[in-house]
């Protein structure tokens, strides 16, 4: 398939087989995420917590949460069937690497088990700095940070609260605590070799212009891709915003917006919106014919 003219050849080489980031790769390999993280260490303004992480998921789907053992057998019953299953997620339904010890039992059973197999995980980076090595030394060769601000201002509109050490913090004080870990994230994973990718949510009247700022700060720490998500505006997301609710952007904002990001912008536009327990090729979810009582065994 083609490699897009401003990507460098071995980030190419890691990605094309990833229905993900490949325009081409998505026709013919196929990934699936299991929910198995349901904590979470921040509270987004457009979340309601219970649904998926709305940061790498269709809002108003509740995703069926598994144990790590749950997990490791979905995974190998899915790989049976679906012989282009070629990467494994885990996007929340909390935070991956808050929930570190379930994700980490994850993906070191399914890799014993499936050793081809590429790992990927999705973070806001709050507790990414703690695991980083760990994330090296399990071959998780791509991360998704969820970036909405580089600005602790702007961020005390998007994150009411953070848990941090043991700690609650909140207003500005939260988001610059918040802000200066994705950073640290962004440049551990860059010395490590990892891939980045940073998701933002644009939310009309709060981050839409700043995600400009937030795409220059991304691509100067080494994120190969930055893909801008809308808000999806359901009622059940933007009670936080306040009563009034919040709006998510036009299909015409949202397309102006990455008309004028850098850096690979473009190449995420094929890429939906998916869901915690997503199975399948991207745009064809069938995830629903391998829920926990339809798998084989007592699990
Ligand atoms: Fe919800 Fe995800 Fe934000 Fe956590 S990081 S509050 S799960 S949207
Ligand atoms: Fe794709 Fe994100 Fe899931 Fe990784 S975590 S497989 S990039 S949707």
């Amino acid at each position: 398939s083609a490699k897009p003219e401003e990507m460098p050849e071995d980030v190419w080489d890691k990605i094309k087989d990833h229905p993900c980031y490949s325009e081409e790769a998505h026709h013919y390999f196929a990934r699936m995420h299991v929910a198995v993280a349901p904590a979470c260490n921040i509270q987004c303004n457009y979340c309601n917590r219970k649904y998926d992480c709305a940061n790498e998921s269709r809002p108003g789907v509740v995703s069926e949460k598994l144990t790590p053992d749950q997990a490791l057998r979905k995974v190998v019953t899915v790989a049976n069937e679906v012989p282009q299953l070629s990467v494994l997620g885990i996007a929340g339904p909390g935070d991956s690497c808050y929930d570190w010890k379930k994700t980490k039992a994850t993906f070191d059973a399914v890799a014993k088990e499936i050793h081809d197999i590429k790992l990927c995980l999705s973070t806001n980076g709050l507790a990414l700095p703690d695991h980083v090595d760990e994330i090296a030394q399990m071959n998780v060769d791509h991360v998704t940070v969820t970036i909405n601000m580089v600005d602790p201002e702007i961020g005390a509109k998007i994150y009411p609260w953070i848990f941090h050490q043991h700690k609650r913090y909140t207003g500005v004080e939260a988001a610059r605590i918040l802000h200066e870990r994705q950073m640290l994230s962004l440049e551990m994973l860059r010395a490590r070799g990892i891939l980045v990718k940073v998701n933002s949510v644009m939310i009309p009247g709060i981050n839409d212009d700043h995600l400009l700022e937030v795409n220059k700060w991304v691509r100067e720490r080494g994120a190969f891709l930055h893909n801008v998500m809308p808000l999806i505006s359901a009622p059940e997301h933007g009670t936080h915003f306040g009563l009034t609710g919040q709006r998510g952007p036009t299909a015409m904002e949202l397309k102006a917006l990455q008309d004028k990001l850098e850096g690979g912008a473009k190449l995420m536009r094929h890429c939906r919106q998916c869901r915690a327990d997503a199975v399948g090729l991207i745009g064809e979810d069938r995830g629903q014919e391998f829920t926990r009582d339809q798998l084989p065994g007592q699990i």
